[in-house]
């Protein structure tokens, strides 16, 4: 393999991993601001035993899906999501998954990092 392609090959390959990996990281240093556009209450919400315990005891029954590890979608939102006035809004916003209440920030192998499905982190490539 000659000079050039080498280069080549490593800029290609330093394109992939920061697209797929490094990104989250790099994007996760910037102040993060929800813009609550409710996107995330449309991805799979997983939950864990204390989620559950803690949802039950509010009184809601029928919120998880049939393999009883993630929030029920109701037309591939979150059952809990709520729109009023084209504000978005969480049913149960104080008793909420945990993993809702850090979406999208979440510890990687370099830190923080953000996850690229949410749309208002800055990493709109896709
Ligand atoms: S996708 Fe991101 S900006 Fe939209 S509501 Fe979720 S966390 Fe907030
Ligand atoms: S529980 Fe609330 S924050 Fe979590 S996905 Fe459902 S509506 Fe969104």
């Amino acid at each position: 393999m000659n000079k050039s392609a080498i280069i080549i090959n490593v800029i290609i390959t330093l394109i992939v991993y920061y697209v797929f990996y490094f990104r989250e990281f790099i994007l996760a240093r910037k102040e993060f601001k929800c813009a609550r556009c409710g996107k995330c209450c449309s991805l799979r919400v997983k939950v864990n035993k204390e989620d559950i315990e803690r949802i039950k005891k509010a009184g809601y029954e029928d919120f998880l899906d049939k393999k009883n590890k993630n929030l029920k979608r109701i037309n591939g939102r979150c059952r809990f999501l709520t729109l009023k006035n084209g504000v978005t809004g969480c049913e149960i916003q104080d008793i909420k998954p945990k993993i809702c209440k850090t979406f999208p920030i979440s510890k990687g192998l370099f830190g923080k990092k953000i996850d690229i499905r949410c749309k208002n982190c800055s990493g709109k490539l896709f």
